[in-house]
């Protein structure tokens, strides 16, 4: 079997829903499992709607709702055929806006919103875009079943930003939903969406539905896991900082799981390990284009004859620099500084340290006051804010020499905050101020990818610079 991802814009009208049941189609063979993301834009829609019904604004929300229904609306419409089954799954859809409705109503009256309440209404993106397809794929008289993703995504608690409980989940999904498979069935489920334990809907965070994807390719020994998004592949930069980025062939885990963390939005940040555990190959393919090859990301690929292969960046960062000069020879330092961040359970991406001082960055800044303050017990605390990271990432840069002069001579005039070159050695981060990140990244592009080759630039024209 194999899994097939399809993103929110490959699920954003009839239109992208049809190429999408066409890319179905043709892996037939191969008994696809389908992962849906809610249709384009969905989940923003969604989570605004419950922010405004927490500031009182109930009518605004309930606005925002009803055009989300009627995008919807239209998308069955143009889909489905029979007048019957648009009339059933009609009633289905707007019972579940009615649900809505009232969710916000409550929110609104509460005046208060939980990450509890955002993941549950969040969730309802990713079940209205499934219930579609497999209504759609049903009448086309392909074998879909629909297994809602909270009977077997089971997680902790930890709403927006749950963490699947893989020993429950591999039984869960060895047990109710491979049999489906073995029986030939297309598997259509939500990516995103899962559940506690008790029942309580939660959200693996935002793009997760990359990470469900190998999560159950991964549980259920998938040959491959296909992820279709909106450009060629993995590019060697974000299109829409560099439009001339250039579509990759094939790149390594390592090279992956270090683009996706830093990054590059085009994986979630973990959908590389559960492949890793399993050596499932992950495909990256464009389903606006389907005929093209996209990136295959594979534990060893062929040695590439380039240095460089990929550019991420993201802002956000703030480094904090602890400055002791009891760190001198002491044993136990780093322990004290990483058991406070251990505390607030705060992910540390970089670190540098001096005889004197350490540096760490840090994109989660929720506990940022009570780190400080535990950290003031080490020494001098400095914290730096509106940093960001620019990662430059490929398995033959600590091979090949003269890498950092090229950086350094590229970046020019852009003051660099603090550098690291991955234990990994497959990259290399620089700190940089937020504001240099678009044209840090832009000037690195530059010198290591000058001429862009005819045929393999990526489709970028519809994308804009985000800063
Ligand atoms: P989906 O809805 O299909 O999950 P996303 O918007 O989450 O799509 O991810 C695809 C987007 O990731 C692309 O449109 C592109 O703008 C962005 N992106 C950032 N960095 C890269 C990269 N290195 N390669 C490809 N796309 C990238
Ligand atoms: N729909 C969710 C989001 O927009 C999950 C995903 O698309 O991967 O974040
Ligand atoms: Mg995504």
């Amino acid at each position: 079997m194999i899994v097939q991802k399809f993103g929110g814009t490959s699920v954003e009208d009839a239109a992208a829903m049809n190429a999408a049941i066409r890319i179905i189609e043709r892996e037939r063979s191969r008994t696809p499992l389908v992962v849906l993301s809610a249709i384009g834009g969905a989940t923003n829609t969604l989570l605004g709607a419950a922010r405004v019904a927490q500031n009182g604004r109930f009518d605004e929300a309930t606005r925002v709702l009803n055009d989300l229904l009627e995008r919807h609306v239209l998308i069955l419409e143009n889909l489905l055929d029979s007048r019957s089954r648009i009339q059933r799954i009609l009633l289905d859809i707007r019972r579940r806006f009615e649900e809505l409705k009232h969710l916000c109503q409550g929110i609104a009256l509460l005046g208060e919103l939980t990450d509890r309440s955002l993941d549950t209404v969040a969730s309802y993106g990713e079940r209205l875009s499934t219930a579609i397809m497999a209504e759609t794929m049903d009448e086309r008289g392909l074998p879909a079943v629909l297994i809602d993703a909270r009977t077997f995504m089971i997680t902790d608690d930890r709403f927006t930003a749950a963490r699947p409980l893989f020993d429950e989940l591999d039984a869960r999904l060895k047990e109710s939903v491979a049999p489906y498979v073995s029986a030939g069935k297309i598997v259509v489920t939500q990516g995103f969406i899962g559940s506690t334990r008790k029942g309580v809907t939660t959200t693996l965070g935002r793009g997760g539905s990359d990470y469900s994807a190998s999560i159950i390719g991964a549980a259920l020994n998938a040959e491959e896991i296909q992820i279709w998004t909106d450009v060629d592949g993995v590019l060697t930069a974000d299109p829409r900082i560099c439009p001339d980025a250039r579509q990759l062939g094939v790149i390594s885990f390592r090279e992956a799981s270090e683009l996706a963390y830093f990054g590059a939005r085009v994986l979630h940040p973990s959908t590389i390990l559960p492949a890793v555990r399993k050596n499932i190959p992950v495909r990256v393919l464009n389903s606006r284009r389907p005929d093209r090859p996209g990136t295959l990301i594979t534990a060893n690929p062929p040695k590439s004859n380039v240095a460089v292969k990929s550019i991420a960046s993201k802002k956000g960062i703030t480094v904090i620099n602890i400055q002791s000069t009891r760190m001198l020879m002491a044993y136990g330092f780093l322990e004290k500084i990483f058991s406070v961040f251990n505390r607030y359970q705060t992910p540390v991406d970089l670190v540098t340290t001096s005889e004197v001082a350490v540096s760490v960055t840090i994109d989660n800044k929720d506990r940022l006051e009570e780190i400080a303050a535990d950290l003031a017990e080490v020494g001098e605390v400095a914290v730096y804010d509106r940093k960001g990271i620019v990662c430059i990432v490929g398995e033959q840069m600590h091979a090949t020499a003269g890498v950092a002069d090229r950086v350094f001579r590229a970046l020019g005039d852009i003051n660099v905050v603090m550098i690291s070159q991955g234990a990994s050695e497959v990259n290399m981060s620089l700190v940089l101020n937020e504001e240099d990140i678009v044209e840090a990244v832009r000037r690195l592009h530059y010198e290591f990818f000058p001429t862009p080759t005819a045929g393999r630039v990526a489709e970028t024209a519809s994308h804009e610079v985000t800063s």
